[in-house]
């Protein structure tokens, strides 16, 4: 395996002594790189401002010599049997939930989110790679049988190096859903992590090696999107990208990867509607709309962007809700009471701040809860904001019509079901939607009707491995997980027999 990686470590708290294990891993895995003073990326701690360590800033060149890795090791990896893969996979699995608490501890002091999410997280990428490693057994190909013609014998092969790019809200999950098909289909991967959370990723890769794959399948190289990132999009040698992030970036990467017609599986964002009826347990939606909007500070693709709540009910929901929001424990993710912690950068809060004070000011909507930066000596220095919950918002808010990432959440009353499905429709997104509701009828004409990828009765949020996961519009091109999305990452190949 080739690591691009930090050279240095920063210990903000000689206690948090996990760290000098993880140095030796990647000095024995990884290959060093010396890198000039100005091309480091700082990576800081979300919730104090800290640094906690620094990676190199790749370049073009970096990329270039990935590739090469990659493109030596795909021969022998390709031609082991699915079953070898897989078991790899499994492997790294069980390391991955050996080291899960150092894991998630990381994870929480580069990106942020309580160590409680971190954990269910780490154990999320087990899962992914389980899930792979235990389908490695299934067959993979087909027979068609031609008559006269003779038969024709349909196998799937890997596509070749492929690269993956990785976003910083859910870096250990999305790198599972990239790692995982990619790996057991037998392709090789150079992967770039996002630059305010390189660290996990390339913990996680030095995991993967300690698992036994072999030298140049996965290589990560950190830097920035506009440099790496690209690179990795332009380069010729690199036959699919599978990338996760927001939608201009998605833009601009396929209209880079049209030059030379590269395979692309696009996840962009979202702005899911939440439709609660009024025959709905009430005390349970509220429980799905909180946890739907403020898990991971509402930084989630999939988060319950826009309510719906039948006029009927809507002041008691509001009112449960506001007692609800007034109450989360707001602070650093590794503090033991956290409900939520803080955004993930500056730029992510200052995009929030933009939103909501630009709704406030146009009387676009009733700010109930929240609503501004939290005030305080624990929140001086990282970036928090207050869990806001905003009433009686108007249809061409920008809270509604943008995709709204963080701890916002926007209501709006509707009369009945045939408005909430309008008001649904009218994202320019199609990821996910959830109805909750106790008829089985209202239920299926949300899942008829509501233009999305994922639609969830009485729940909001899940996305287990097993099934596909992505969405319509400008929610992007293409699904991860679940046994098709090994399909993306292979082509097929006929062998046509005329006995
Ligand atoms: P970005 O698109 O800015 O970044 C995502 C990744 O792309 C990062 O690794 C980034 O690198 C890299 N990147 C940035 N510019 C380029 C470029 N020109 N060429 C190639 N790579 C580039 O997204 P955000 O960081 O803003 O991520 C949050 C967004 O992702 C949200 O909009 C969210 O909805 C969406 N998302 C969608 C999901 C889905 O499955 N539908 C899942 C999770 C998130 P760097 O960090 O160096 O800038």
């Amino acid at each position: 395996m080739t690591i691009w990686y930090l050279s240095e470590y920063h210990v903000p708290d000689k206690t948090e002594n996990i760290f000098w294990g993880w140095i030796m891993d990647m000095r024995i895995g990884g290959k060093e790189v010396s890198s000039p003073d100005d091309t480091w990326i700082e990576v800081k701690n979300p919730a104090t401002g800290e640094l906690i360590d620094r990676v190199p800033a790749g370049s073009a060149a970096d990329v270039a010599e990935a590739v090469t890795a990659a493109g030596e090791a795909f021969e022998s990896w390709r031609k082991k049997g699915m079953r070898e893969r897989g078991m790899v996979l499994f492997h790294a699995a069980e390391k991955v939930r050996e080291q899960h608490k150092d894991l998630a501890r990381l994870l929480t002091l580069e990106q942020g989110k309580p160590l409680r999410e971190a954990i269910d997280e780490v154990r999320g990428y087990a899962n992914i790679l389980e899930y792979y490693a235990g389908i490695s057994a299934q067959p993979a190909g087909e027979t068609v049988r031609l008559g006269i013609a003779g038969d024709a014998l349909v196998v799937r092969e890997p596509v070749g190096v492929c690269g993956a790019i990785i976003p910083w809200n859910m870096p250990v999950l999305i790198m599972g859903w990239k790692t995982g098909p990619a790996l057991l289909a037998g392709n090789t991967l150079v992967l770039k992590p996002a630059s305010t959370t390189p660290l996990t990723n390339l913990r996680l890769a030095a995991i993967l090696d300690s698992a036994g794959l072999p030298p140049g399948v996965l290589n990560v190289v950190t830097g920035r999107g506009g440099e790496v990132g690209e690179a990795l999009v332009k380069h010729p040698e690199i036959k699919k990208i599978s990338f996760t992030g927001n939608c201009v970036t998605g833009r601009r990467i396929r209209e880079l990867a049209s030059a030379n017609l590269k395979n692309l599986t696009l996840e962009l964002g979202g702005s899911d509607p939440m439709i609660v009826m009024d025959d709905a347990d009430i005390d349970n939606a509220v429980d799905g709309a909180l946890r739907g909007r403020f898990y991971n500070a509402g930084q989630t693709c999939t988060a319950v962007k826009r309510l719906y709540v039948h006029d009927r009910i809507a002041d008691e929901f509001v009112q449960k809700l506001k007692a609800r929001i007034s109450v989360m424990n707001v602070g650093n993710g590794l503090g033991p009471k956290t409900d939520m912690g803080p955004l993930n950068s500056a730029e992510q809060r200052e995009k929030i701040l933009r939103m909501v004070d630009g709704t406030r000011e146009r009387g676009e909507g009733n700010i109930l809860v929240g609503g501004g930066v939290l005030r305080g000596k624990a929140y001086e220095t990282g970036y928090f904001y207050h869990p806001t919950l905003v009433t009686g918002v108007v249809p061409d808010s920008c809270l509604v019509t943008e995709e709204l990432f963080g701890p916002v959440l926007p209501v709006m009353a509707v009369p009945d079901l045939d408005a909430a499905i309008r008001a649904a429709n009218t994202s320019r997104y199609g990821l996910g939607a959830s109805v909750w509701t106790k008829n089985m009828h209202t239920a299926k004409r949300v899942f008829d009707e509501v233009n999305a990828g994922m639609i969830w009765v009485n729940r909001h949020l899940t996305v287990p491995p097993e099934v596909p996961f992505g969405g319509n519009q400008e929610s992007g091109i293409g699904r991860e997980n679940g046994y098709h999305a090994l399909d993306p990452y292979t082509r097929t190949k006929t062998l046509f027999l005329g006995w």
